[in-house]
Parts: structure tokens; sequence; C-alpha cells
């Protein structure tokens, strides 16, 4: 068994990289299978996506455009839509819309005669045409041209003004914890998770070393007795799941597993989220270990993005 320290990352670098690079490197945290990663991967592996409907794996990829609309029965028909799954602007006619892959998919198929949503989904699938060719309106688009949309880039998103920034400027983290914290953070609705599945991990494979993983709890100093109690719950666990797991299933040998089993999670949200998020989670009321993470979490952040949450 391991016993490894809790940590997280800022995927940052992952904004650099295309909508369907940047998913399937958080789609294949669920079966950690990023050793398949490869130069070619990623458009098969993003079209499987979209083609299975593995909806949650679309939400790790989004795009903020600008919407130009010839007049305000557009900007309604957009709004009857109850886009709640869209981050949107608006200064009159013109309005700036951020959304997930997902989001943009669901639009389409529930409002394809919806103008905005229409002319918005023609001009991703444009360049993105893996993410809608199942789902391809029966009369194709109609984009009359009387809406124009275009890309925003990362670099102007990033000069927005806080307001903006902190709604449309969204960023990925990875977190390694336990799956206490996990079931905390993912009962924050407005993000988008994926996470290391119990499931589908076989912890006796080779790929992760033959054993199980657990997070050092920082509520025992490690040579205490409590400590020790603890040291000795993981040593049997770990050995009751791998005897498990010569006649079961992972996801039956997993029933053992205890809470402070380490997992993986990727939560990606707007910056007015993870701000929310900051004010729940570090304050002396939230659980400790949580805190343990977001505390520097929210330095970072910090650092990262002085303007939006100076
Ligand atoms: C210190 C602390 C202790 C906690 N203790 C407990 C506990 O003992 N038991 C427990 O169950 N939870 C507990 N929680 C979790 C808490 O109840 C919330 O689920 C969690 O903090 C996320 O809340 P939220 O409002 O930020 O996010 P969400 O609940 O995800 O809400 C985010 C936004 O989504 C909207 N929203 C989403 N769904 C709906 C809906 N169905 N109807 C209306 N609006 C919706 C709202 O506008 C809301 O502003 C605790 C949290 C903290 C910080």
């Amino acid at each position: 068994m391991k016993v490894v320290a809790p940590s997280f990352e800022v995927l940052e670098n992952l904004d650099r990289e295309s909508l369907a690079v940047r998913i399937e490197f958080c789609g294949r945290i669920c079966y950690k299978s990023e050793d398949k990663i490869d130069r070619e991967s990623a458009l098969p592996f993003v079209s499987k996506m979209a083609e299975h409907g593995h909806n949650s794996v679309l939400e790790m990829g989004v795009v903020t455009l600008e919407v130009d609309c010839a007049d305000e029965g557009q900007v309604t028909g957009l709004f009857l839509t109850q886009p709640r799954y869209l981050q949107i602007s608006r200064d009159g006619n013109n309005l700036l819309v951020t959304g997930s892959v997902r989001a943009f998919r669901e639009l389409l198929i529930f409002h394809p005669d919806c103008a905005v949503v229409d002319a918005m989904c023609a001009y991703l699938n444009k360049s993105h045409p893996y993410f809608f060719s199942t789902i391809l309106p029966k009369k194709g688009f109609t984009a009359d041209g009387s809406i124009k949309v275009c890309k925003v880039k990362l670099s102007e998103v990033e000069q927005f003004p806080p307001e903006k920034l902190l709604k449309h400027r969204h960023i990925a983290v990875k977190f390694i914890v336990n799956r206490a914290i996990t079931h905390e953070i993912v009962r924050h609705r407005p993000c988008s998770f994926l996470q290391e599945s119990q499931r589908y991990c076989r912890y006796s494979d080779d790929k992760f070393g033959s054993e199980v993983t657990f997070i050092k709890p920082m509520f025992f100093k490690e040579d205490s007795p409590e400590y020790t109690i603890w040291y000795k719950a993981m040593v049997d666990t770990e050995q009751m799941y791998l005897q498990l797991l010569e006649t079961s299933t992972p996801q039956a040998a997993r029933t053992v597993l205890p809470n402070s089993c380490k997992t993986e999670l990727i939560v990606y949200t707007n910056l007015a989220e993870w701000s929310h998020i900051f004010k729940l989670r570090s304050t002396k009321a939230a659980e400790p270990s949580m805190r343990e993470v977001i505390i520097p979490l929210q330095q970072d952040f910090l650092q990262r993005f002085p303007a939006a949450f100076a």
C-alpha cells in the first residue's frame, strides 16, 4: 500500500490546447488511461465520446463566442431556450456567450429552430464537425448570415474587465485527495467534474503498482497512536480488497474501500464559481482536510488572476 499527501494542479497549460486535446486529457482520468494519449488519439477519443453521448466528458472544453444579432427578437429567442449552462453577457443585440461543447450540443438537439443556436452551432461545426456529426439537424444548418458569430480568443477573454472575466474565464484544477473531500467538492453543481473510477480501475494491476493508494490524514501525527490505528486499518483494508479482486470485479471489491482512498478529480468551472467555492471551503467551518488543499489553491488563484480576485 502507498500513502501520499493530498495535492492539486491548476491545469492552465490545457488552455493552450485544442478542445479535442483538452477533452481527451480530462476524459482519460476516469479510466486512468493517460498512457494511451498520443499525437493521433484526441480526435478518435472525442468522436467516440460524442457518438456514445458521454456528455460529462464533453463539458471539459468551453469556448467563448461573440454573437452579433440582427434584431432583438433573435436575442429573445436564445433566452427563451432557458440556456442554464451558458454564461451570457449582453450589450444590446451583441452577446458574449461562453459554453461547453456539451451545452452547445444539447442546445442544438433541443432547440434546432432557435436562430442563434443554429448560427453558433453552424460556426462551431465548421472547425469541429466531430462534435456535431451525429446530431446534425435533418434540414441542415440554416444560418442565413444575419447573425455574425466569431470565436473570442482566450487572450482576449483575459483582457475582459473583472465582472466579465469572472463569468467567462474557465479554469480546470486536478485534485489528488481522498474520497471524502471529492464527495464534498462535487456538491458544487455549477462545476463540471470527471473523477477516477473505482468501478473500472483495478488497483491490483501493474499500472497501479498492484496496490491501493491512500491519502495521508492531516488529523493524526505520523508517530501517534491514532495514526497507528489508521495505518493498520488501511493495511487490512487493502488486503481485503485485493483478496476480493481474486474472485470479483473492481466495482464489487471497491465496496470495502474507505474515505481515505486516494482519488483524482478534475473540476472545471468559471472564476466566479471558484471564488464562491473558496469562500465556502476555506473558512474554519469547512472540513480541515478540505482547507488543507483549498487555502493554497486560493492563494495560487490570487496570483494567477489578480484582476479577478483583487
Ligand atoms: C461548512 C459546510 C458544511 C456543510 N455541511 C453539509 C451537511 O451536513 N450536509 C449536506 O448535505 N451538505 C453539507 N454541505 C454542502 C452544502 O449543503 C452545499 O451542497 C454545498 O456547499 C454547495 O452549495 P452551493 O450553494 O455552493 O452549490 P449548489 O447547491 O450547487 O448551488 C449552486 C447554484 O446552483 C443553483 N441551483 C442548483 N440546483 C438548484 C436547484 N435544484 N434549485 C435551485 N437552485 C439550484 C443555485 O442558484 C445556486 O446558487 C456543507 C457545506 C459547507 C461549506
